[in-house]
Formats: C-alpha cells, sequence, structure tokens
C-alpha cells in the first residue's frame, strides 16, 4: 500500500507509538529510532504538553556569553545557538567595553496592541466616535477577563482607534494598549481583544473579525547604549570603518538585512534560551526596521568628542518570565536563573544589550578586515618598490602577492623576475 501522512489519531498515541510510525513512515534504524527516544533536559513528559505529535527533542547547544556588565550589574547571558562563533563574538564586545561601564540598557513600560478588525461599517468616522466615547467601557470589559494582570497593575489601560482603507474597503482597527507586566503577553492580549468584539459589533454596527495581538510592538520598546574606545577596537580607522558599514546598512536594505540578522544572532539566541518566541521577536524586530517604509538598522553608530565609538540599538521587545515556554522548560528557567533577574523589563533590557554587542562584533571584523586587507596591498605596493618594480611593474607584482598571500621579499624578487621577463 502507498504511504500516507494521514494517520488517523496520531496525536492520541504515547509519544513511543507515535515514534514507531514515523519509523516505519521514514524507514528509521532502530539506532535512529533510539536517538530520537533520547532523553534530555527537557523531559518528554513535559515536552508532549507543550506542543502537539511530539516525537523527539532537538537539541541546541546552549552556551554563555561573558563579560557583560549591563546597567552596573554583572551578567553572565545564557544564549542557545547552533551557529559557531555568535558567543565568542559577544563575549569580546562586552570585554571591549568593560572599561567605558558597559551597557545602559532601558525599556518602556511592557504594553502591547491588541488589534480588533471591524468591517462593514456604514460611517467610519461616526463608529469610532461612538466606540471611543465608550472606552472606559470597553476598558473595564477586557479587564474584567485578566484579575490577576490587573492585581499586578497591568491590564488593559488605553483604546485606539485607526480607520484604514483597504482593498476590500474601509475597515476599523480598534486597538486595546495592555500592560502585560512579566508576560509576553499574546495569550492575555488575544483573551481580552475576542472578550471585547461583541461589544465593539454593538456599538459599531459592524461586523468582528480578527482579534489578536500585534507583534510590532511599538510601545514595548528596550534600548541599549555602549561606548567601545578607539584603541580597544583597533584604532581610529577600525571606528570610521564600522561607522561606513552603518552608513551603508542604513542606505541600503541588502545591506541592512544582513546588519539586522547580526543583531537577532544575539536577541534570538537568549529569547530561545530563556524560552520565549523567537518568531515573535523576529517579527517584531523586522517590521520595526521597516516601520518608516524604508528598511533600516535597528542600530546606530557614531563617534563621541573622544573618537571612541557610540553604540545605539532601540527595536521592541515582547519577552516574558512567566506564560509559554518560558515556565514550562525547566532550562528557561535554568537561564533566567543564571541571569539573576526578577522583571520581564531586566530580561528586555539584557537582550537589547547583547544584540548591541553581537553588531558591534559583527561591524568591527567586517570593517577590520577590509582595512586589513587595505593595508596589505599598500604594504605589498611597498615590497614590490622596494625590489625595484617600477610603472604597472609595482601593481601587477603587489597585487599577484595580495592574492598569494605571501608578500615578501623575496617572492616579490621573483615576481618582478617573472613578470619582466613576460
Ligand atoms: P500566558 O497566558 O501563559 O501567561 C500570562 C498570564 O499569566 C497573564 O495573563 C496573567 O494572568 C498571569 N500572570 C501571572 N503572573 C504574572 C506576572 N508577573 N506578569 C504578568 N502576568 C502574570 O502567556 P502570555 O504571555 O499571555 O502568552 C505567551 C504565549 O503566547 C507564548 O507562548 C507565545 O508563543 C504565544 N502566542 C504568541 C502569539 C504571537 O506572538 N502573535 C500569538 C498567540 C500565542
Amino acid at each position: 500500500m502507498a504511504k500516507s501522512s494521514e494517520i488517523s489519531g496520531f496525536y492520541k498515541l504515547t509519544v513511543t507509538d507515535r515514534v514507531k510510525v514515523v519509523k516505519d513512515f521514514a524507514g528509521l534504524s532502530v539506532e535512529e529510532e533510539a536517538l530520537l527516544q533520547k532523553p534530555g533536559a527537557l523531559p518528554f513528559d513535559v515536552a508532549n504538553r507543550m506542543v502537539e505529535n511530539v516525537v523527539g527533542v532537538m537539541p541546541v547547544p546552549m552556551g554563555v556569553a561573558m563579560n557583560f556588565i549591563i546597567n552596573g550589574n554583572e551578567v553572565i547571558v545564557p544564549m542557545a545557538i547552533e551557529e559557531p562563533s555568535v558567543i565568542a563574538a559577544a563575549s569580546n564586545a562586552a570585554k571591549m567595553t568593560r572599561s567605558k561601564g558597559g551597557f545602559k540598557a532601558t525599556t518602556t513600560a511592557p504594553i502591547m496592541i491588541g488589534q480588533i478588525q471591524i468591517v462593514g461599517v456604514q460611517d467610519a468616522n461616526r463608529a469610532r466616535f461612538e466606540i471611543l466615547a465608550q472606552k472606559a467601557e470597553v476598558l473595564q470589559h477586557a479587564n474584567a477577563q485578566d484579575p490577576v494582570l490587573i492585581s499586578l497593575d497591568g491590564g488593559a489601560q488605553d483604546l485606539e482607534v485607526r480607520i484604514i482603507e483597504t482593498f476590500q474597503g474601509k475597515m476599523i482597527i480598534a486597538e486595546l494598549l495592555v500592560d502585560c507586566r512579566d508576560a509576553m503577553g499574546a495569550n492575555a492580549v488575544n483573551t481580552m481583544t475576542e472578550a471585547v468584539a461583541p461589544l465593539l459589533e454593538k456599538i459599531s454596527g459592524g461586523r468582528v473579525y480578527l482579534r489578536i495581538i500585534s507583534n510590532l510592538a511599538v510601545k514595548r520598546l528596550a534600548r541599549a547604549k555602549a561606548t567601545f574606545p578607539k584603541e580597544t577596537l583597533g584604532g581610529e580607522e577600525v571606528v570610521d570603518g564600522i561607522i561606513n558599514a552603518y552608513a551603508f546598512a542604513a542606505s541600503d536594505p541588502y545591506r541592512c538585512a544582513t546588519h539586522n540578522k547580526g543583531i537577532m544572532n544575539g536577541v534570538t539566541a537568549v529569547v530561545l534560551a530563556t524560552g520565549n518566541d523567537t518568531r515573535a521577536i523576529e517579527a517584531g524586530a523586522h517590521a520595526y526596521a521597516a516601520r518608516s517604509g524604508h528598511y533600516s538598522p535597528l542600530t546606530a553608530w557614531e563617534k563621541d568628542a573622544n573618537g571612541d565609538l557610540v553604540g545605539t540599538l532601540e527595536m521592541p521587545m515582547a519577552v516574558g518570565l512567566v506564560g509559554g515556554a518560558t515556565a514550562s522548560n525547566p532550562v528557561a528557567k535554568l537561564a533566567v536563573k543564571i541571569l539573576g533577574i526578577k522583571t520581564a523589563r531586566e530580561l528586555a533590557e539584557i537582550i537589547a544589550s547583547v544584540g548591541l554587542a553581537q553588531n558591534l562584533a559583527a561591524l568591527r571584523a567586517l570593517a577590520a578586515e577590509g582595512i586589513q586587507r587595505g593595508h596589505m596591498s599598500l604594504h605589498a605596493r611597498n615590497v614590490a618598490i622596494s625590489v625595484g618594480a617600477k610603472g604597472d611593474l609595482i601593481d601587477k607584482v603587489s597585487a599577484q602577492m595580495v592574492a598569494e598571500k605571501k608578500v615578501r621579499v623575496d617572492r616579490a624578487k621573483e615576481l618582478l623576475e617573472k613578470f619582466s621577463k613576460g
């Protein structure tokens, strides 16, 4: 019989039985079956309650970035990532700003936006007016959904209403602004948006479709700043190289995507290590980077009066310490303990600092490499001249030495002889 991926009741099977089904389907060996079932730091019974159809656990290395001082505190930062060099680069960058006091980071209040889409309204401006006129009732209804959040001084704090033009006509978008305290907040906010939908339909006379959180968390921002002394970076030329690299990213989206990817190397690794939603952070980051209509860097780099390099980062940071996998994954809990933090805002500040460090490390490597190469060709020209090369032969001999990575007098002599004959 032909293979089918539609297996009735698959989700009801035990993990072991599911593995057997997959083994038969994919022709796995006994060893491969055993590999899938290898217990790790995330027990199967926990994994099985986290997502559906569990057959195993995918291990990702977790390392720690060292040398961080953030808001005056010494911090060791757990990072979960499969890519080599990221953790070492973050540690190096953090070391380079220690003499300047490390990172200064801040956050706004943890406010998330919950959107309610209303369509089919006759008079959009009137409906908007009426919804806003009954704001207090809408907020009260939203807040009745989450007494725990209210007891912690969080909850829905404001309501905004926008009218947007779409190819399906005008729509009213009502937006709940919810203080999520130490939660990422998606479940909390979604519950509130669902709860107020009937009331908004009644007030507006329209029909509600989508009721969901926005990952473009412009009201929940994290910022980090650090100064890197020019001597530590390798001199003024490296500082200029980094600023040039930033200017390139600021003007060119092809470079900027990679610039921001470098930031996300650090950001996502800490988000993952702490059991937070990596997709939510990635979506928020790139949408924020593009909010002006021009996709832009999440960091900015400039020189201070001393000629030292000053970097700043600003991005949405919807991370939590309660809810989602942060509460269920034992390794995530451990990561938070290593960080020594008590609030989601502290976590956001650490992640922003790591993002900034990661960007510095990448830009420095790229800029210094370019400078190094520049130095090499200058040096090669001098070596070529020193062995008597003249005119076109200077370029020919030096280019060949750079290509061979043999910038030496003996090689210059050989090449000069060869090219002079030819
Ligand atoms: P949650 O609902 O599990 O926990 C939040 C709740 O915990 C709050 O509503 C509150 O009642 C309670 N709570 C207890 N102590 C608290 C404290 N100190 N601060 C704040 N709340 C406290 O989780 P959540 O954070 O609402 O939702 C996060 C999950 O939602 C993640 O797993 C995420 O992947 C998922 N999700 C994301 C999206 C999205 O990003 N678009 C959409 C849907 C779901």
